[in-house]
C-alpha cells in the first residue's frame, strides 16, 4: 500500500526540494506536492548577497540541481495558510486543500524588515532574502546611486557590503555593536574583519543606529537619521537585520510553532502543543527548532545552507520510516561566507562561549584558525582563509574535547585563551 501514500512538502526552497529528493530515494513512490509561495522553482541563496549583487550571476541562472525526475507536482505562488491536523491537510492561500500522509514542513524564514513600515516602503530601501529581492537590489545597483547605506554589520550586511565595493560603489556600513559580525564571531575576531572592511573601502561605522530613514516627496528614500544626532545621505538603503521564522501559517493547528521556530523532536518528528511527536509530520532546515546532542541548553535552530540539506534527509528518512531505525538527528553545523577574497568557514556554536584562542595562523595576517571554548570544552573553530583544518577540530568539538584543544599541530608557541567580548545583549541597527 505504500504506493498510495501521498506525501506534501511545504516550502519549495532547499530544505524542501532536497527533502523530496530523500524521500523518493528513501523509497516514497506515492505522490509529492511541493508547496511554495514563491513563483519560482527551488534557487540556491547563498550567490545572492554575493555573486548576483555584483553582477557576476544573473538571478534567474541560480536553480538548484537535482529538480528533474523526481516526478513532483508543483504548487508554485501558492503560500500554505492553515494546518487542519485532525483532517490531515494542508490549506492554501488559492482555497485548495492538499490532503497528505506525509508532511515535511520546510518553510525557512523571511529577512525581518525595518522596523517602520512606512520607512520599509519608502522606494530604494531593500531587504535581501529571495531571488526578487536580489533581482531589484541589483538593479539599484546598476543604476550606480552615489552610495549605498548598509544596515547591518552581520554576514549579509558584509557580504553586499563587499559586492557593492566589488562594483566600484561607495558604501557605508552601520551596526550598533563594537565589530561586524560581533554576535556570531564576538567582537575580538570581528575586529579582524572591521580592518578589512575598512582596508576595502567601506565606510564602516560602528555603534551607529539608525533612528528612522527619511523619504522625498516623491516616496524615494534619500537620507538616514542616526541615533545621537547626525545624518546619512542614502539614495539606496540595504536593511540587513536578520531573519524571521515562517511559522505564522501553522497557528492555531496544535502543532508547537512559534518565533523561535517549528519544535520538533531529535529524529525531526514536529511536535504537538503537549510535546508529543505528530504522526507523520517533520520539519527541516532554517524552520526548525530541535534539540541537538552537542548543546545542551535546550533547543537549537540553524540558518546554515549545509544544515538543511542535512536535516532535510534526516526528516525525509523519519517520514519513510520507521522513524527510530536511524537515531536522532546531530550533523555538526557548518557555515561559510565569501567577503572579498576572504573566506570564512565555521563548524559548531560559538554560543555562550566565553574563550577563544588562535591555534594556527594569525590575525595580524587574516589568515588563521580561532577556536572557541565554553567552560572548559571546545565549542566552536572558525577559520579565515585556512578551512582545511576544519574537519579535525569539527572532530574534536563532537568528541567534547577540552578547550584549548590539543591537536599536535598548532604553529603558536602558546595557545593563549582570550576573552571573545561577545556583546551583552544582541543589539539590531
Ligand atoms: C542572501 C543569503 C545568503 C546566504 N549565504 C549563506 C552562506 O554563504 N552560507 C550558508 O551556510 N548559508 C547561507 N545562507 C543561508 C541558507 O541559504 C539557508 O540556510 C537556506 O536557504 C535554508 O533553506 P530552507 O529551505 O530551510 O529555507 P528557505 O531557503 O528560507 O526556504 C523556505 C521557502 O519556503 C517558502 N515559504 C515560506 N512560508 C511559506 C508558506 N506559508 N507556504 C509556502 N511556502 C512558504 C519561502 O518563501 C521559501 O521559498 C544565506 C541566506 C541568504 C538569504
Amino acid at each position: 500500500m505504500a504506493e498510495a501514500l501521498r506525501a506534501v512538502v511545504v516550502g519549495a526552497s532547499l530544505a524542501g526540494l532536497r527533502g523530496a529528493e530523500a524521500l523518493r530515494r528513501e523509497g516514497h513512490r506515492g505522490p509529492i506536492t511541493l508547496v511554495g509561495d514563491e513563483p519560482h522553482r527551488p534557487y540556491d541563496r547563498p550567490p545572492l548577497s554575493k555573486r548576483v549583487l555584483s553582477g557576476e550571476a544573473r538571478p534567474e541562472a541560480i536553480d538548484l540541481p537535482g529538480q528533474a525526475g523526481l516526478d513532483l507536482t508543483w504548487r508554485l505562488g501558492a503560500a500554505a495558510v492553515g494546518l487542519d491536523l485532525p483532517a490531515r491537510a494542508v490549506a492554501l492561500a488559492t482555497g485548495e486543500r492538499l490532503p497528505f500522509d506525509r508532511l515535511l514542513i520546510a518553510t525557512g524564514t523571511r529577512a525581518r524588515p525595518w522596523p517602520n513600515p512606512a520607512e520599509a516602503a519608502l522606494s530604494g530601501v531593500f531587504t535581501l532574502r529571495n531571488r526578487d529581492d536580489a533581482a531589484a537590489l541589483r538593479a539599484a545597483l546598476a543604476a550606480k546611486p552615489a552610495r549605498v547605506l548598509i544596515i547591518g554589520a552581520g554576514f549579509i550586511g558584509c557580504e553586499a557590503a563587499a559586492a557593492c565595493r566589488s562594483i566600484g560603489l561607495s558604501v557605508t556600513l552601520v551596526d550598533p555593536t563594537p565589530t561586524p559580525l560581533a554576535s556570531v564571531l564576538g567582537t575580538r575576531i570581528g575586529r579582524v574583519v572591521a580592518e578589512m572592511l575598512r582596508r576595502e573601502g567601506v565606510d564602516y561605522r560602528p555603534e551607529t543606529r539608525v533612528e528612522a530613514l527619511e523619504g522625498d516627496a516623491a516616496g524615494r528614500v534619500r537620507a538616514a537619521r542616526l541615533a545621537g544626532g547626525g545624518r546619512l545621505d542614502a539614495p539606496v538603503v540595504v536593511v540587513a537585520l536578520g531573519a524571521l521564522r515562517n511559522t505564522e501559517w501553522l497557528a492555531g493547528s496544535g502543532v508547537a510553532a512559534d518565533a523561535g521556530g517549528v519544535a520538533c523532536d531529535g529524529l525531526c518528528r514536529v511536535l504537538d502543543r503537549a510535546g508529543r511527536p505528530v504522526d507523520g509530520v517533520a520539519a527541516a532546515g532554517d524552520v526548525a527548532r530541535f534539540p541537538h546532542p552537542l548543546f545542551p541548553d535546550g533547543p537549537v535552530a540553524f540558518e546554515h545552507w549545509g544544515h538543511a540539506v542535512e536535516q532535510a534527509q534526516h526528516a525525509a528518512r523519519t517520514l519513510v520510516g520507521p522513524p527510530e531505525d536511524h537515531g536522532a538527528y546531530a550533523a555538526m553545523p557548518a557555515f561559510w561566507s565569501s567577503q572579498f577574497d576572504l573566506n570564512i568557514k565555521s563548524v559548531g556554536l560559538t554560543n555562550g562561549a566565553d574563550a577563544v584562542a588562535v591555534t594556527q595562523g594569525s590575525l595580524a595576517e587574516r589568515r588563521f584558525v580561532a577556536v572557541y571554548g565554553r567552560a572548559g570544552r571546545t565549542v566552536a573553530a572558525v577559520s579565515f582563509d585556512s578551512a582545511r583544518w576544519l574537519p579535525a577540530y569539527a572532530a574534536r568539538i563532537a568528541a567534547g574535547d577540552a578547550f584549548p584543544p590539543i591537536l599536535g599541530a598548532t604553529d603558536q608557541g602558546r595557545v593563549a585563551p582570550m576573552d571573545p567580548g561577545f556583546p551583552q545583549r544582541p543589539a539590531r541597527g
